[in-house]
């Protein structure tokens, strides 16, 4: 029996592929299921890897075709889930055009829309004159696609719901499938922090909107010299409005600060977002590494999968195949293998 501690993203994306490989599953979790204690929760759900090459290694790239692959595929076979490829668009200020050059410059497979382009592919960006279109990114939901998982979880493995297991505990289970040649696959996020030294938590506040007066059909981004924002379209007439990034593991409720900044650059989209209704404000910490990259540090028959920053959803298939291959004695592409830190070999 494999045991996987975490119902976010990484721990559901990992116990979906051990399932579909035969193997028996059990996942013991704090969360009630699937809720708000998971940072997964707060997530914008965007699978941009070319937008985010302008900050991001170039890895992410080869891990984004991966797990882009597999959110396809799942929610391909799952109706209550969707795979929205209508790419991303990014566009800034009118005054601040050399962002946007600048932007270009350090991304890849983008196409510059004139303000008719850009109108046709979005009408409620009628004040913005220049854009960047990647069309090739896509979105999903998160909560959608976390609920679709865990359902499958729930038929098919062992599960323990709002169980917070000590660090005891967990070295306990550990010492246990050592014994039985099974695997633990830790995937607690930053709640992990105490057992990786080299964490950090950066914090992410991010606000819903219910606005029946504007559409958009995918995530747009805003770059700003000190708001940068994105908003991503949900059902029912909502927008994820996300998301501040701030050196820090506190999961305080959001600051008023936060909030004015977010409301206001989003103001600069479109001046009719004013006249939404705030549905929800939300804030968690993304577990980061030094190099903003994942890990899957390998403790014997331990295996930590952390450190996915803004990328949960972008990198969490990727690193659960990793991790699953590991496990099934299947060979990873050696450039995904740089991931695996082996403890005994460090
Ligand atoms: C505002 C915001 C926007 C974001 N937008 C995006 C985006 O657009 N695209 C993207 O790819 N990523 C995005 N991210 C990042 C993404 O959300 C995270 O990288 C990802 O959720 C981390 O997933 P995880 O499974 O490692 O951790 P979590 O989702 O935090 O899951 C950890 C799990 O472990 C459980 N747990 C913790 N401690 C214990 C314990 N002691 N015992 C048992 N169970 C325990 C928790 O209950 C939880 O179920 C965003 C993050 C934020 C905050």
């Amino acid at each position: 029996m494999i045991t996987i501690i975490g119902s976010g993203v990484v721990g559901l994306t990992c116990a979906d592929m051990l399932i579909d490989a035969g193997c028996q599953v059990q996942v013991i979790t704090a969360s009630t299921g699937v809720d708000e204690s998971a940072c997964s929760w707060w997530a914008g759900g965007m699978l941009a890897p070319y937008c985010e090459m302008e900050s991001a290694e170039p890895l992410i790239g080869e891990l984004s075709g991966i797990s882009m692959r597999y959110w396809q595929s799942f929610c391909k076979y799952n109706a209550d889930c969707e795979y929205t490829d209508n790419g991303t668009v990014v566009i800034s200020p009118n005054r601040d055009q050399n962002m946007l050059k600048h932007f270009a410059q350090k991304t890849q497979q983008w196409k510059k829309l004139g303000a008719k382009q850009l109108h046709d592919l979005e009408p409620i960006l009628h004040q913005h004159q220049d854009a960047l279109f990647y069309p090739t990114e896509a979105h999903i939901e998160p909560r959608r696609v976390l609920r679709v998982l865990w359902k499958k979880v729930c038929e098919h493995a062992k599960v323990v719901t709002s169980t917070t297991l000590s660090d005891a505990e967990i070295d306990e289970l550990a010492t246990s499938a050592e014994k039985q040649d099974s695997w633990l696959l830790d995937c607690r996020g930053y709640s992990a922090s105490a057992k990786l030294s080299d964490i950090r938590g950066v914090r992410g506040e991010m606000i819903h909107l219910y606005n029946t007066e504007l559409s958009l059909s995918r995530p747009v981004r805003l770059l700003h010299p000190r708001f940068p924002i994105y908003l991503v379209p949900r059902a029912n007439q909502q927008f994820m409005l996300g998301a501040t990034m701030i050196e820090s593991a506190s999961r305080e409720r959001a600051s008023v600060r936060s909030v004015m900044e977010l409301l206001s650059a989003v103001y600069a989209v479109n001046p009719a977002f004013s006249q939404s209704e705030i549905v929800e404000i939300g804030v968690d910490v993304r577990p980061t590494f030094p190099d903003n990259l994942p890990k899957i540090i390998k403790q014997g028959r331990r295996l930590l999968i952390n450190g996915m920053y803004r990328h949960g959803y972008l990198l969490a298939p990727a690193c659960a195949k990793i991790a699953c291959d590991l496990i099934l004695q299947h060979n990873s592409p050696p450039a995904l293998s740089a991931l695996i830190y082996d403890e005994h070999s460090v």
